[in-house]
């Protein structure tokens, strides 16, 4: 089961242009079998996104994509809307755990790239403590970064994710997780996610695999 893990979109990030109709278009198109809407800082466009596809015989999982001090952190399992522009990783670690849920960091290794972000090639103690997999192909970073994030992930036996982090509906796809079942709800992609049955790919691998 294809999905794209990380995706932004109009309805909730100011930043992506994707609307909800682009993002079920070309997810179809792609051959992609679900897309998670991870917003900034919110759940709300998780939601209206879910509800449009469903209507449209699509599945988009409900997650939300939290800014903490330890960087930005893919987060399934909590619907919040939250007001502060970075929140505490310990209570956003001690609020998804009370929900089950998981907490997956976004491109790890943005440092490598962008000076703004500290970690480059290791990940914090209190971090790795709360997490079972960390995105190790992000569609919006460097191979050099991603490279980095698949590194620390073999280091510390994590399970590693895909997802475009698109913010323009040419970019859905890039990057995806290939999970060996097929969860149908949020509740069974967060067990999926804590299961580790899963890879993560380039999406232009594997379309072109298909094509052959
Ligand atoms: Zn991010
Ligand atoms: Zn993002």
């Amino acid at each position: 089961m294809l999905v794209d893990l990380h995706v932004h979109t109009n309805i909730s990030s100011r930043c992506s242009s994707v609307q909800p109709a682009e993002l079920v278009e070309r997810a179809y198109e792609l051959g992609l079998d679900a897309v998670a809407v991870t917003e900034h800082s919110t759940f709300r466009g998780a939601q209206v996104n879910h509800e449009y596809a469903l209507e449209r015989g699509f599945k988009v999982f409900r997650g939300m994509e939290v800014f903490t001090e330890l960087g930005d952190m893919l987060v399934f399992g909590w619907q919040e809307h939250i007001r502060y522009y970075l929140f505490p990783f310990a209570d956003l670690a001690s609020e998804v755990e009370k929900r089950g849920g998981v907490i997956i960091p976004a491109h790890p290794c943005r440092g490598e790239a962008d000076a703004r972000h500290r970690f480059k090639d290791e990940l914090p103690g209190e971090l790795l403590e709360s997490i079972v997999a960390i995105e190790t192909h992000n569609g919006a970073m460097t191979r050099k970064s991603n490279d980095m994030a698949e590194l620390i992930r073999k280091k510390h036996r994590l399970f590693g994710t895909g997802g475009s982090d698109a913010h323009h509906v040419s970019h859905i796809g890039r990057c995806i997780t290939v999970f060996e079942e097929e969860p149908s709800s949020d509740a069974e992609l967060i067990e999926a996610l804590k299961s580790g049955k899963y890879r993560a790919a380039y999406g232009e691998e594997l379309y072109r695999q298909r094509s052959k």
